[in-house]
């Protein structure tokens, strides 16, 4: 047994289950949900103080909700990080980040393999603002070092990307980051800190969508940005502040009960993938499986080392190009057939057609996404179950 108190250097479990709620003197033991926009103040010289943070406490939900700020304590100890500032969608984040650390003339250089959204908000948006992003193959360091500009002040990536999962050593691009006096940013949706910690490896802010694996049951939309107090405590949250893109008390409420589950979920999401990966790879209609955990993947060595599993989402690879993977996909029984992922319900997508439709087909070839290419977020249900509904498919192929 442990000799010292526990609550001095609480694991991931404690921290994921027991981090953030502060007991109002109602003795409450589930979190409460703060349904309130506004905060009252005892006199005019406290409301004085508060607004001139003079004095801490609560002004408004917009950026000041005792729910949102439980979630915000609770993930910024699960990823390690100083500070956190919610936001109302991963988008919003990603936006608030841009938006509190970039100004006209600078440059972001990133992973060719994002989020499409990112991809639209980096080129048509912040393209408009005078802030440039060029792209780079994730996992190429060299490429990343070649396209540094004196300008750069983001490094921008996931990993592991959607949908092929790629990797990207996060130490190493950190390093190279630091190098040129630029800042690491991590989208860290797929791991989740369960899994991987970024900042822990030397990234500078890590990006969520809580609307996927920290819900982890498809309900609400949400984001944050986890950093240092000065970056993300001030900058980011001022553009919260500012700009109004917060998360609201009930979504936070019902991430705050996701991440009691986090580890648990992303552990049996890993383990389900991991055995349909290998199941896939046997079966004769597949033609390639893309997933970290299989030793045929071509960054498995960062699994173990960067990222604890594979995680939870697998892509393969059928013969007959997109009638074929259209036929797979209809054939399925329970699969939903979304672009969602990170939900207890397995999902299934054909990336070509779907969340990589607005690519060129030059532009998707690039990236590696054929029209035989379907993405599976392995959920949570019997994985024999998986494997047999995707059966009824490639069996017939
Ligand atoms: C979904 C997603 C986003 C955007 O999050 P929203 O909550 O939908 O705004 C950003 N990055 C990744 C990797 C995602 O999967």
């Amino acid at each position: 047994m442990p000799d010292s108190d526990p609550l001095n250097s609480p694991g991931f479990a404690t921290r994921a289950i027991r981090t953030g709620h502060h007991r109002t003197a109602e003795g409450e033991h589930s979190e409460p949900i703060f349904a309130t926009s506004s905060f009252v103040f005892a006199t005019a010289a406290e409301a004085a103080a508060r607004f001139a943070g003079d004095a801490p406490g609560n002004i408004y939900s917009r950026f000041t909700n005792p729910t949102v700020r439980a979630f915000e304590e609770r993930l910024a100890a699960l990823e390690g990080g100083e500070s956190c500032v919610a936001t109302a969608s991963g988008m919003a984040a990603i936006l608030a980040t841009c938006l509190g650390l970039l100004k006209a003339g600078d440059h972001v250089l990133s992973s060719r393999a994002i989020f499409g959204s990112t991809t639209v908000l980096f080129n048509k948006y912040l393209g408009r603002f005078g802030v440039a992003t060029s792209y780079v193959d994730l996992p190429d360091l060299d490429a990343w070092a070649a396209a540094i500009q004196p300008n750069t002040r983001l490094l921008f990536l996931e990993t592991p990307s959607n949908p092929l999962t790629e990797m990207a050593d996060i130490r190493a691009l950190a390093d190279l980051a630091h190098a040129h006096g630029c800042l690491l940013v991590v989208d860290n949706c797929f791991c989740t800190p369960a899994l991987q910690r970024p900042l822990s490896l030397g990234a500078d802010l890590v990006i969520h969508s809580a609307t996927k694996y920290l819900d982890g049951q498809g309900r609400c939309l949400g984001g944050a940005v986890v950093g240092d107090a000065q970056r993300v405590g001030e900058e980011v949250l001022g553009v919260i502040r500012t700009a109004g893109p917060s998360m609201s008390p009930f979504n936070a409420w019902v991430f705050l009960k996701g991440l009691e589950t986090l580890e648990l979920r992303m552990l049996a999401h890993a383990r389900a993938a991991q055995a349909l990966a290998e199941w896939l790879t046997a079966h004769p209609a597949v033609e390639r499986v893309h997933y970290p955990g299989l030793a045929s993947h071509p960054q498995h060595h960062l699994v173990g080392r960067q990222q604890r599993t594979g995680g939870g989402i697998v892509a393969f690879e059928v013969r007959g190009g997109r009638e074929a993977a259209w036929r797979v996909i209809d054939a399925t029984r329970f699969l939903s057939i979304t672009a969602n992922l990170g939900d207890t319900k397995s999902t299934i997508t054909h990336p070509a057609t779907t969340t990589h439709g607005r690519l060129s087909a030059e532009e998707r070839a690039r990236a590696g996404i054929g029209e035989g290419l379907i993405r599976v977020a392995v959920g949570l249900e019997d994985v024999d179950d998986i494997a047999a509904d995707l059966a009824l498919g490639l069996d017939r192929e």
